[in-house]
Order: structure tokens, then C-alpha cells, then sequence
């Protein structure tokens, strides 16, 4: 079975510890806080066997070299991990599968956020860990790929199972829901989910993970087909309208 240990890393990263009962194995999802992810490991009785990137970014891998060190954990990423430090141990892209002791996962490439971001999914659990590709509402910038990558990307994770439970790597949730409830503001699903996470927080409690149904109901980007009236471009591709809502919420003073 996999155990899953998920808290807050930095500002507004999460941090993400996985764990094969049966073989002891355990992965670093990332690494955005290399102290905190050790005494979390140290507090479960847990050792650090693995780390698995999603993409390059400081946040994400910079703390591979000290958790490295500590542990002589073994680095799974995609190449471009090598930009902030050492090449990754083992380079995977879309379609490897990587073991933690006996639990599979696969790997996607959702790239746009950075060219080679790479998801991590587990068919049998129902879990992905999707990193900066998408968050709750929302989805990464476009710092390094196109809007067709990025719209190639999310409709990749829109397709697995609905009740695939997505764990994504940053609290940005009520910021991305001021953003979907003004181009969506009918939308009943939607209305529910801004109350929900306005309780959430205001409790202190994390709005990550959350279900792919919840998102498809409720995320303007993975709603981009639908939303081509509110942008009022009412003749645009997919695509299109997604580059357009993307451009909108880089730009949106909410
Ligand atoms: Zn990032
Ligand atoms: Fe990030």
C-alpha cells in the first residue's frame, strides 16, 4: 500500500514523503526544503531511499544535494535536473515506469511549466503527483514551453481516472479561485469549491490534494473549451482559448 506524508515546505511549497510499507522504501517528492523534509523522514521513522523530481526549478530540486549527502538517496528526475546542481541518477521521461519497492508508477511528461517536467502516477492507487503542471484552479506559468505543450500536458492528466486524486506542489488555491470565479461565475461546482477552500484556510488546512473530478469541474484551464464566451472569443481553438485565460491570469490583479 502506499503511504503518502504530505506538509508545508517554504512559503508555499508542499513537501511530499512516499512510502512502501513492505520494502521500507521512501521518496522525496521533490525536494523544496531539504531540513524540513529530513526531520519529517526522522518523525515517521522513515528513510530516505529515493528522490523524484518533477522538474529543475530551486524549489523543487535544490535540496537534492544535501538530502543526497545525508541519505545516499538515489535521484530520479527528468535531465534538465542537472541546471541547478549534479545529473540526476536515472533520467526518465514520458512512458518509464520507476519502482518504490513494489509499487509502480508511471511517468508522464505534462512539460510547459519547464520543457521536461515530468508527472508521477500510480494507476493502482489512483495518485499523481503532478508538481507545478497544475494546481488546484490553476496551472504552472509558461516559463519555458508553448501553450500547445502546456494544453498537450493538462489534457494528458484531464484523461486519467476521475477520481484520480491529484497532489500538487504549491498552496496557491484561493488566488487561482479568485481568478476562476471571474470567468466562471455561474458555475454552481465552482461556488462551492471557493466557500470550501475560504474555510480551509481560514482553518489553517491544506486545499492540496484534490480529485481530478473536483478539478474538471472547477478549473478554468482544464475548462478552457468551455469558457471561449467569457474570454469572448467565442470562435477560438482549445488551445486558443487555454492561451488566453493563461495570459489573463498572468496579468490578473485580483
Ligand atoms: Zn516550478
Ligand atoms: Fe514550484
Amino acid at each position: 500500500m502506499l503511504q503518502i506524508h504530505q506538509f508545508p515546505c517554504l512559503s508555499d511549497n508542499y513537501g511530499f514523503l512516499i512510502h512502501d510499507e513492505a520494502s521500507g522504501a521512501t521518496a522525496a517528492i521533490d525536494t523544496p526544503d531539504a531540513d524540513e523534509i529530513m526531520r519529517q523522514a526522522d518523525a515517521k521513522g522513515w528513510r530516505i531511499t529515493d528522490i523524484w523530481n518533477t522538474h529543475w526549478h530551486p524549489d523543487h530540486a535544490g535540496g537534492n544535494a544535501a538530502i543526497k549527502a545525508k541519505t545516499g538517496a538515489r535521484v530520479t528526475g527528468p535531465a534538465e535536473v542537472s541546471r541547478i546542481g549534479s545529473d540526476p541518477d536515472r533520467v526518465v521521461d514520458d512512458g518509464a515506469v520507476v519502482e518504490l519497492g513494489g509499487l509502480k508508477a508511471r511517468v508522464l511528461n505534462v512539460g510547459g511549466h519547464t520543457l521536461a517536467h515530468i508527472a508521477y502516477v500510480f494507476d493502482d492507487a489512483r495518485v499523481a503527483f503532478v508538481g507545478d503542471a497544475l494546481f488546484s484552479m490553476g496551472c504552472g506559468r509558461l516559463f519555458e514551453g508553448t501553450p500547445e505543450q502546456m494544453w498537450t500536458s493538462l489534457s494528458k492528466i484531464a484523461a486519467l481516472p476521475r477520481e484520480t486524486t491529484l497532489y500538487c506542489a504549491h498552496e496557491y488555491t484561493e488566488a487561482n479561485a479568485r481568478f476562476a470565479i471571474y470567468y466562471d461565475p455561474i458555475n454552481r461546482d465552482l461556488q462551492a469549491r471557493v466557500a470550501e477552500v475560504k474555510r480551509l484556510r481560514s482553518e489553517g488546512k491544506p486545499t492540496v490534494p484534490v480529485t481530478l473530478d473536483l478539478e474538471l469541474r472547477t478549473n478554468p484551464f482544464l475548462r478552457a473549451p468551455l469558457l471561449k464566451q467569457s474570454i469572448m472569443k467565442p470562435d477560438a481553438t482549445d488551445v486558443e482559448a487555454f492561451a488566453d485565460l493563461r495570459a489573463r491570469k498572468d496579468n490578473f490583479k485580483g
